[in-house]
């Protein structure tokens, strides 16, 4: 107990922040499940700083409890007293993975597989793409479905294939060139993010995310082959593979030369903003990490501060509602933004949607690993979007957009409603917008 923990070697002021008020209580969407104390933010802290203290030992219960959380971080927004849940949290699944006092070989072998080798290697990642959105495309996944064969799979294998996502080809590299110049003299020189599961799932996004920045006087520069941000690393404990990732990131990009770093993912951008925390050992990369972190703006933050231009063409009616990625609204504080841009959508009745704030269960792997409570809370979601009656669910992160999506195809109340992101409908609008004024600018 005596031996270093990952906890123990935080700064211990980052421990001792809560105070132990419970303001965070009603927020937590785990402790509002079991109304159990060490299901909720204050009770896994105390857990924490135990293990830290070396008066709790790093067991079973304890790891269970943090994968329980699902990182949220809606906490975070109601504490007064700013404890850092979510590098404790880090921490602490840090240490779990450390101690291996969960899962076996398969649990092990799966880990690998992906953190260590599909999202560190994006030109791997990009030939699983291919490969997958082939044998979506040629028929064999319904195919086999129908047969009945995903039956046969074992309990956590069927979960994970019903919820396989649709592969969207062509990828980012063949939708978005290298350099890419606005029509009118660049007010501003941009490097776009293009993810990972972006990439693959929602590339049209980034093409979106592209126009928005161009029909605003940005010059956009898109690297070819880019590296995951780390963020599903840092929240599954794997923070020195986080750390290879960061550094492989900061490679890429010559930051000065930059007026911001766009994320469109509200995930990563939360993850991107902490690259300075997170190589704060690191004397090579610090520094760098520190003007990285000044850059990195989502979408609509930078939208919004350098006074997006509202398009000219209305949509025609349609009924909208956003609903707030936890880490873009908790983790880096965005929530007027997205709802700014989606008002300036001439013909957008833009609509509250309930519980905006409150997590729709995807968290990262979460659907995963506790496929019980992330259905009841999509279940919660889908209620409340249904509610609304709107057609179309606008959203900043695309873990957030699958996890929707995959439930209101299976919602016959909701099967016709879209997801997308916000940028989406901005682009969409500047085209109908060029396309009514025509190239000589007449309408
Ligand atoms: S991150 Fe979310 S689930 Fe975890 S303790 Fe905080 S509010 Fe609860
Ligand atoms: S609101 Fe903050 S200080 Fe209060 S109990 Fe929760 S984490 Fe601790």
């Amino acid at each position: 107990m005596s031996e270093l923990n990952l906890l123990k070697s935080l700064d211990y002021s980052v421990l001792q922040q809560c105070m132990h008020c419970g303001m965070c209580l009603p927020t937590c969407p785990t402790y509002d499940e079991t109304k159990f104390e060490r299901s909720s933010p204050r009770g896994r802290i105390r857990l924490m700083r135990e293990v830290a203290d070396g008066r709790l030992d790093v067991t079973e219960t304890f790891a269970e409890e943090m994968s329980y959380c699902l990182g949220c971080l809606a906490c975070t927004t109601a504490c007064p007293a700013g404890v850092d849940y979510g590098t404790l949290l880090e921490n602490a699944r840090g240490e779990v993975e450390r101690r291996g006092v969960i899962g076996g070989p398969a649990r092990r072998l799966f880990r690998w597989a992906n953190l260590s080798v599909l999202f560190r290697h994006p030109r791997l990642m990009r030939a699983v793409g291919r490969s997958l959105w082939l044998y979506q495309k040629l028929g064999v996944q319904s195919a086999l479905r129908k047969l009945g064969v995903m039956k046969l799979l074992p309990q956590q294998l069927r979960v994970m294939e019903a919820a396989t996502p649709t592969v969207v080809a062509p990828f980012s590299n063949a939708r978005i060139k290298r350099i890419e110049m606005p029509a009118a003299p660049a007010k501003y020189r941009v490097a776009l993010l293009t993810g990972c599961v972006q990439d693959l799932l929602f590339s049209p996004i980034n093409r979106a995310t592209a126009d928005v920045l161009l029909a605003n006087g940005c010059e956009v520069v898109t690297p070819r082959l880019q590296y995951c941000c780390g963020s599903l690393h840092a929240h599954n404990g794997e923070l020195e593979l986080a750390r290879d990732l960061a550094r492989k990131n900061l490679d890429l990009y010559d930051v000065e030369k930059f007026d911001a770093i766009i994320s469109n993912a509200g995930g990563c951008g939360s993850h991107l903003k902490k690259y300075a925390e997170l190589l704060h050992h690191d004397s090579q990369y610090h520094a760098r990490a520190v003007a990285w972190d000044r850059k990195v703006r989502d979408v609509s933050e930078w939208l919004v501060e350098i006074g997006c231009r509202a398009p000219q063409s209305a949509a025609g009616g349609v009924r909208v509602t956003y609903d707030a990625s936890c880490h873009l609204l908790h983790g880096q504080k965005i929530a007027a933004q997205p709802l700014a841009l989606l008002k300036l959508l001439p013909g957008v009745d833009l609509v509250p949607l309930a519980e905006s704030d409150w997590c729709c269960g995807s968290a990262g792997v979460y659907s995963i690993t506790q496929p019980e409570q992330s259905a009841k809370l999509l279940g919660r979601k889908l209620e409340h979007i249904a509610a609304t009656g709107a057609s179309v669910l606008a959203s900043g992160n695309p873990g957030c957009l699958m996890q929707i999506e995959n439930g209101m195809r299976r919602d016959p109340r909701l099967a016709h409603v879209r997801a997308c992101h916000p940028v989406e409908l901005l682009a969409e609008a500047y085209r109908r917008e060029a396309s009514r004024i025509g190239p000589g600018g007449a309408e």
